[in-house]
């Protein structure tokens, strides 16, 4: 099965790509061609998801599918969710989305957060979502080096360390994206 997934990310397309396996060839944006900036201006990240993957399968008459995710704070109503990128501006300065996002939640004791990926995939014009969640707390400060975006300040339920502080393999095991990932495989491939 010949899949694209609507991203020219690198990473997500090899935790995807190990995560489907050999018997879905995936393509990203760039290797069908498309080097379009696709609006995101939905208000959901369902609806950013499905915007992204209606505009590949109308464009190029292809399957596809496409990803949006959230960091979602429980004491913020969910925010900054489909707005995770921009918290703090437009030119998605993860510092400055983390100095926001922790003095948002001065002086607030609940810190639960999840971040969820939203999967929208259209295959032969019909469309599905798929959601992978991961639930945790926000950290009074940063912790770790690695990852990347709000990984210093975002705890998963059971852990005694940020994503930033876990190998990349550790992150990846229990992440929201392969989640969502898990549950496109489950479906293409039972
Ligand atoms: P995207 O939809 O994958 O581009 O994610 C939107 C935004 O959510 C990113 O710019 C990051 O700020 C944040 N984000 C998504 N996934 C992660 C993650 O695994 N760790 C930390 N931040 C993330």
């Amino acid at each position: 099965m010949r899949l694209v997934f609507a991203t020219n990310n690198k990473h997500k397309l090899e935790e995807m790509r190990a995560i489907l396996g050999d018997k879905v060839e995936l393509l990203s944006l760039a290797e069908i061609g498309c080097f379009d900036e696709i609006p995101e201006t939905a208000d959901t990240l369902e609806g950013n998801a499905l915007i992204k993957a209606r505009y590949i399968y109308e464009k190029y008459a292809v399957s596809c599918f496409a990803d949006d995710t959230g960091l979602e704070v429980e004491a913020l109503d969910g925010a900054p969710g489909v707005y995770s990128a921009r918290y703090a501006g437009e030119n998605n300065d993860s510092q400055a989305n983390m100095n926001k996002l922790l003095q948002n939640l001065t002086g607030k004791s609940n810190r639960n957060a999840q971040f969820r990926t939203v999967i929208a995939l259209i295959i032969e014009g019909r469309e599905n979502l798929f959601e992978g969640i991961v639930r945790g707390t926000i950290a009074e400060e940063r912790q770790g080096e690695a990852g990347f975006g709000y990984d210093p300040i975002f705890i998963p339920e059971g852990c005694n360390e940020s994503f930033a502080q876990m190998a990349a393999e550790k992150k990846n095991s229990m992440s929201h994206r392969s989640r969502a990932a898990a549950a496109l495989n489950e479906f293409l491939q039972g």
